[in-house]
């Protein structure tokens, strides 16, 4: 056992459909191949979103799938005060601020970046006395706390350069640049409605749960420099990062609930499988997509090959 420990991290809104049997897939083989462990988190903090019986639903997918995780499941919904510990850690240090602004006035005034809208700062220096805050905000020009020592798997996480940039290189597709300030803005740490943002709860879980590598779909790779950031602020260490090209249907757009992408069946799961590894272009021999999933998953683990997937930000797929 080595001390790789890679994790998939669905989020219960609905049933597996094929970009989310992708990535499990991909996280999962990236772990075996290197002896490590993975595991699964239920993100069912948006609880608005959460559909009830779906994370039960998925966990019963991965298994039927033969993705079986080691160690225990962790359910977002349980970690409240782990966020309310890094929120506080955050505020100590001033680098988080109330903010007043509806989303009407931010659509109003912001510019459209690499990921929605930029905020432009308007809270930063303090809200307007008659207005009340309603979202807390972190600050994206904070000077940097000094990163724990690189550790064995420090995958060229090279910290934030003086100007701000963050700067990192994915395993599949490369270096990536970005300028938090001026190409993300002051980001939401805790919702207007009480709720903890993702991007402080996934960094949180993934220090929580000792994870050395995320492999994960595109659509999160330009979330990636922020959560580097918060776990700058924190003093975590950061995973090594690889985003799987997204799945996407014949008009190009993400495989969800919304684009009304079907759920991956439970019967013919060694041919949904085989589909899995092609799309990851993993050339598996012809004769495997009627052999069971445990021969599928022994030749995928044995002959991973993450240098075969192509580095696109999308790829389109039937389903
Ligand atoms: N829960 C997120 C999703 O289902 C994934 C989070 C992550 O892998 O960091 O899109």
């Amino acid at each position: 056992m080595s001390n790789y420990r890679g994790r998939f991290a669905p989020s219960p809104t609905g049933p597996l459909h094929f970009g989310s049997l992708v990535a499990a897939v991909g996280s999962y083989l990236d772990a075996k191949h290197h002896n490590g462990k993975w595991l699964v988190r239920i993100e069912d903090l948006d609880n608005p979103r959460t559909v009830k019986g779906a994370a039960d639903k998925i966990l019963s997918t991965l298994e039927a799938y033969g993705l079986h995780w080691d160690e225990d499941i962790i359910y977002q919904s349980q970690h409240n005060a782990a966020y309310v510990e890094a929120f506080h850690q955050l505020k100590e240090t001033g680098a988080v601020y109330p903010c007043c602004c509806t989303r009407k006035e931010i659509a109003d005034s912001a510019l459209h970046g690499i990921d929605g809208q930029i905020y432009p700062g308007t809270c930063r220096n303090g809200i307007p006395p008659e207005r009340e805050g309603r979202a807390w905000r972190v600050r994206t020009d904070m000077q940097q706390t000094v990163r724990p020592e690189p550790v064995e798997w420090y995958t060229g996480f090279d910290k934030l350069s003086p100007n701000g940039v963050v700067v990192f290189d994915d395993t599949l597709q490369g270096r990536i640049t970005q300028h938090l300030a001026t190409e993300v803005g002051d980001f939401i740490v805790l919702r207007a409605d009480g709720l903890f943002a993702y991007q402080l709860a996934v960094v949180v879980d993934d220090a929580l749960q000792g994870i050395t590598h995320v492999v994960r779909g595109a659509d999160l790779l330009y979330s990636t420099p922020r959560q580097m950031y918060l776990q700058q602020l924190l003093g975590l260490n950061t995973p090594g990062y690889m985003h799987l090209p997204l799945v996407v249907n014949a008009q190009g757009e993400k495989l969800s609930k919304q684009t009304l992408a079907r759920p991956v069946e439970k019967n013919n799961t060694a041919s949904a499988l085989f589909d899995a590894l092609v799309f990851l272009r993993q050339q598996p021999p012809a004769e495997l997509r009627l052999r069971t999933i445990e021969h599928l998953l022994a030749w995928a683990i044995a002959n991973w090959q993450p240098a075969a997937i192509l580095p696109t930000v999308t790829s389109a797929h039937s389903n």
